[in-house]
């Protein structure tokens, strides 16, 4: 019998997904509606531990899993299955790997919340996204301890990852409402700490995911075009969802053209930018990512801009390949673009991959003329729910999380975007330039403007 998977989200083409958080999650989440929080199992209350154990013995493995260590990511990881379409064999393997990484994954992240304090994970929001990862694992943990040895295995194990895609994907702006609700109990500092190292550790569980859900597609002849509403357009240059020829000035325009829609909503002005350095560079890396960064740095540069009053200067966006780097041998093995230290939190370990350090790289400038970051503003630019940003715009400074954020957040739930608010565009940006061994530097020129260096690790030679 023929199987046939809906095709996940991010498979639509990207003008569509982008900024649009897809189909709400609640219609995969119909059978979670009764999940309450007895199933948290804070330290404290042991004697509901056991009942709920009783109830779950699934959750026993938690512990167990959670103390396995993680499989630092690496985008080498995510191409070494070869160029699809792919063999049954090579399929199969890609299956057997993301099933290797993922419940032990997904346990790390459980822990994590069940390690938060009890009145932040009996919020209503916070408690969905832990019983989303329950119910996550416990639709991998009937794959573990046997073989994924036939293409029907292979079809049913994919789908159970296009659920568990589509399951998390409003993760952010549900932690968001979440913890803005619980801002009386738990400092900025512990909800920066919790959401740095929580989706820092997302981004490569939905990589792992989305990466087989793409190769599964691109692969002849289990590829079934009829099995979505969106055809897939064939790209020679992807692997799975990683783009080998990825060009990021075309991600620029793309991007800059969707901001601009955005400022011309709210301000009413089209600000313009400029792509120079070297716009034909290409380097292999996750083109969703990219986007994603882009996006938000254009939205922080536009927004700037407009307020400034200099709409007319463009926006300038320097493309600077970073060709491979030739070491003397006893550097060799060093980690040439780890950011420094102090820029990382106690995140999972996972979010440091092993760097190739002959992959080629590519530095983005993006430059605007919005007046800079004020020394009051700057120290806080990096803690997630920090925004400048006010829909009633009494707002002088800055402050975290506040009741304009929670309706920013419900104007976004209606599909519409903002330019601003959530206070997470520069954290998150970085947690995905650091994702691959880049990183964010963010230069400000007092009253002139701002200087954003963009720098992306791309994987070397791909067989
Ligand atoms: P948000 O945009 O939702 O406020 P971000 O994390 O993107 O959150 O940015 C945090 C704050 O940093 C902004 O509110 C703004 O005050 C400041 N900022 C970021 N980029 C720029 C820029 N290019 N020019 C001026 N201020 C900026
Ligand atoms: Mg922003």
């Amino acid at each position: 019998m023929r199987r046939t998977i809906a095709r996940p989200l991010r498979f639509m083409p990207r003008a569509v997904q982008r900024f649009n958080c897809g189909p709400r999650a609640s219609s995969t989440l119909h059978h979670l509606k009764d999940a309450s929080v007895a199933h948290h199992r804070p330290q404290t209350h042991h004697h509901r531990d056991r009942d709920h154990e009783r109830r779950r013995p699934e959750s026993d493995v938690v512990p167990h899993l959670a103390r396995q260590p993680l499989h630092p990511l690496s985008l080498a990881d995510l191409v070494k299955h070869g160029r699809p379409p792919l063999g049954a064999e090579a399929l199969l393997a890609s299956a057997r790997f993301t099933l290797s990484l993922l419940p032990i994954r997904l346990a790390h992240r459980i822990q994590a919340l069940r390690n938060l304090p009890y009145i932040v994970v009996s919020n209503p929001n916070i408690s969905k996204i832990y019983n989303n990862y329950q119910a996550s694992l416990s639709t991998l943990l009937p794959w573990q301890g046997r073989t994924i040895s036939n293409l029907e295995d292979e079809i049913r194990f994919t789908e159970v990852l296009a659920e568990l895609v589509q399951t998390h994907t409003d993760t952010i702006p549900i932690l968001a409402r979440g913890f803005l609700e619980c801002r009386k109990y738990i400092s900025p500092a512990e909800v920066t700490r919790f959401l740095d190292e929580h989706l820092r550790a997302r981004i490569g569980t939905r990589l792992v995911a989305e990466q087989h859900i793409a190769l599964h597609f691109s692969s002849t002849p289990h590829f079934d075009p009829a099995a979505s509403p969106t055809p897939c357009p064939e790209h020679p240059s992807y692997i799975g969802v990683i783009d080998t020829a990825l060009r990021p000035a075309s991600t620029v325009d793309s991007c800059g053209g969707f901001v601009a829609d955005i400022c011309e909503l709210n301000y009413g002005v089209r600000p313009q930018w400029i792509v120079d350095g070297e716009p034909d560079t290409t380097f292999a890396f996750v083109p969703m990512h990219l986007e994603y960064i882009i996006t938000e740095l254009l939205k922080n540069a536009f927004r700037a801009t407009v307020e400034n009053g200099m709409s007319r200067e463009p926006v300038v966006i320097t493309i600077a390949p970073e060709p491979p780097e030739v070491k003397p041998p006893q550097q060799q093995g060093q980690v040439h673009l780890k950011p420094p230290k102090e820029s990382r939190g106690a995140f999972d370990r996972d979010a440091i991959a092993p760097l190739d350090d002959n992959a080629p790289g590519v530095t983005i400038r993006i430059r605007d003329r919005g007046g800079g970051i004020g020394s009051d503003v700057l120290p806080h630019i990096w803690s997630y729910s920090f925004t400048t940003f006010s829909e009633s715009d009494d707002v002088p400074g800055g402050s975290w999380g506040s009741d304009d954020a929670l309706s920013v957040i419900s104007a976004a739930n209606n599909g519409s975007s903002s330019i601003a608010g959530l206070g997470y565009g520069l954290p998150l940006s970085r947690a995905y330039a650091e994702y691959f061994g880049g990183g964010i530097a963010v230069q400000s020129l007092h009253g002139w403007g701002t200087d954003v260096y963009l720098r992306l690790k791309g994987v070397g030679k791909i067989e």
